[in-house]
Formats: C-alpha cells, structure tokens, sequence
C-alpha cells in the first residue's frame, strides 16, 4: 500500500472534533499523527502547544489542516508553507481576501498543495444543483441562513472581533454554495449589517447582490433565530424552482425531492486534499470571501441591542 499523508491538526476545537479527526479517521490515505493547540488534546495523538512546535518536533509531517480561527489563519499557513507542508485552510481562508491571494503565491514558490476548502460545497445537494442550474435562466435567488448563535457558538469570542466576521461565520458558507451553482458570477449593491452596540461584527445582515443580466439575489443572514435553524437557497428559473435546503443536504425541484445519498461534506473534503496532493497541484478560491468583504465596504450598519453570551 502507498505510503499515507502523514498530516497534524492545528486547531483542536468544534470542528476539528466534529469533523476533521474522524474523516481524516476514515480516510485511508490520511494518517493523523500530531496535534497543535495551545491547551487541547487528541488522546492518543502527539501534543504541541504551537505549529512551530509541532513542525519542528515531527519532521515526517506532509501536510496539515489549519483549524484554529481565521484571525491566525494566514501566519500559520506562511510557516507551514515556509516548512514545505501541504495546507488545507479551514473556512474562511484567510481574515482578508489579499492574504489568500499572498499565500497562493507562496504555495506556488514552495511547490506545496494549498486548498482553500469551503465545506458546505460537498454537500451532497450542491453538485446536482449545479449541473441543474447551468443552463438555466435565472428570475430571482433567495438564501435564508438564520440560527441562535448561543446554540452554535457558545463562549466563542473570536467570532465577534476583527476578523471573526461575525454572522458571516456561516453566511459565508451559504455565499459559498451559490458562489458554486449559480451559473454566472455576481457581485454585490447594498448590504444592511445589524451590529450589537458592544461587539464589532454584524450579527445579521441583508444582502442584495447581482448578476450581469440583473437577476435579484437577496441574503439574509440572522444569529438571532430561535430553535430550528434555516439554512436554504432557493433559486426560480424560467422552467422551474430549485430550493436547497439543510445547508445543502437536501435537494427538492418543484417540489420532488431528489435523492442524493448519504451526507459526508468532510470525506469529500479530504478525498479532494489527497487528490491534490497527488496531482501537485493547488484550489484555491476566495470569491465567498470577497462576497463578505464587499459587503463591509458598501454596507450600511445600524447599531443594535448588545450581545452578551
Ligand atoms: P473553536 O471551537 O473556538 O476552536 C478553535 C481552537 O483553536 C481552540 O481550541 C483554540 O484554543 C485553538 N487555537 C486558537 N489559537 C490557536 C493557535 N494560534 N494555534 C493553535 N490553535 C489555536 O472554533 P471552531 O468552531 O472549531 O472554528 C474554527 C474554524 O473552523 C473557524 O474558522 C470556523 O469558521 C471553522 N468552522 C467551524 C464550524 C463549526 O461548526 N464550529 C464549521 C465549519 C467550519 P483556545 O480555545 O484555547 O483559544
């Protein structure tokens, strides 16, 4: 059998436990061996308190998955590129969109595979919904992203400071998704972002993007929804409506649901790193990241009720 990517986690957090360590688990040409963070553990897995640590300690590292928030986000992928180590980003790649641009650049110099992942497009709805999409014209989009941001990201503050993007943490991933079925690019004309009076990011905003034929494509994205999270798209063409709904694990046209399989957004993730890695080649996409950006340049912002845990 050939060798497997021996590979260190960076970042031992919610996703990292939710996700990473048991697709890496699953994959066979992934062998987990270290982890770094400054207090967290991995039972059974080498320990460091930094990636400068780690690397230096486990010189058989190939790769590694950077799973820490965006904030570091950059300078741990220039020292890991810097090491020769393959470096998957965990969502959103970078705290600016031109750090990104910097860091394909390095990854090229340094002939190492950068992967700029964005989860929610391995959702299994999304690749049918873009082949669905391709041909098809478009008469308005609607994405409704609304969750308690208690529920999903209890005590983390790193969300609320510059960089954090605030309801942009999963907004970005709705931005992600139509970024990747739509069938023509668009780009942003106004923005409402609803701040809490003690934090620096929005905790809901509405969007209003285009395309180059002027189809409306609104946003909305809220923290402050109640129990059951809404995370949809709904797209109406000229034949037809496509609603993806579950962040993209469900896939209904005119009503039909369509069956898709078995859901494993982070298999999929780590089936398309090794194949990069493979093919000595990089992806790298920041579009949902400039999505976000625009909208703090062009956005409107109304201060709202303080936000305490
Ligand atoms: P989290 O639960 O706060 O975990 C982040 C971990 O990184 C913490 O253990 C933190 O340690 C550690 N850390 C902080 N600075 C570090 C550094 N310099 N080096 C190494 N480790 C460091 O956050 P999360 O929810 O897992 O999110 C992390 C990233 O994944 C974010 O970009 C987020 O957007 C993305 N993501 C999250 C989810 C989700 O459902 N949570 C889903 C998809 C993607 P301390 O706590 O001690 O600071």
């Amino acid at each position: 059998m050939k060798d497997r990517i021996k590979i260190g986690l960076v970042g031992v957090g919610k996703i990292a436990r939710d996700q990473h360590i048991p697709a890496i688990d699953g994959h066979p040409g992934f062998e987990l061996i270290a982890c770094a963070d400054p207090n967290a553990r991995i039972a059974g897995i080498a320990h460091y308190q930094s990636l400068e640590a780690m690397l230096d300690a486990e010189p058989d590292l190939a790769a590694v998955s950077l799973c820490a928030p965006p904030q570091v986000r950059f300078s741990q992928a220039c020292v890991a590129l810097a090491a020769g180590k393959h470096v998957l980003l965990e969502k959103p790649p970078g705290a600016s969109v031109a750090e990104v641009a910097v860091l394909a650049e390095v990854a090229r110099e340094r002939a190492c595979s950068l992967f700029t992942s964005w989860h929610s497009r391995h959702a299994p709805g999304v690749k049918s919904a873009r082949a669905w999409l391709a041909n098809k014209e478009l008469v308005t989009v609607m994405v409704r992203w609304k969750e308690d941001v208690r529920l999903w990201h209890p005590g983390q503050d790193w969300i609320w400071q510059p960089g954090g993007l605030g309801v942009f943490d999963p907004g970005i991933n709705a931005l992600s998704i139509v970024t990747r079925i739509l069938p023509r690019p668009f780009f942003l004309k106004a923005a409402d972002l609803y701040t809490p009076s003690n934090k620096h990011n929005p905790i809901a905003a509405n969007l209003d993007f285009r395309d180059d034929r002027s189809t409306p494509i609104r946003a909305e994205f809220d923290w402050r929804h109640g129990d059951e999270e809404i995370w949809e798209v709904e797209v109406t063409t000229t034949v037809g409506v496509l609603r993806l709904a579950q962040g993209g694990k469900h896939l209904q046209i005119d009503g039909k649901s369509w069956d898709l399989g078995e859901e494993r957004e982070y298999s999929s993730l780590y089936e398309r790193f090794a194949e990069l890695i493979s093919d000595g080649a990089s992806e790298v996409d920041f579009s949902p990241l400039q999505h976000v950006a625009d909208a703090m340049l062009l956005g409107t912002r109304y201060s709202t009720a303080p936000f305490f845990h």
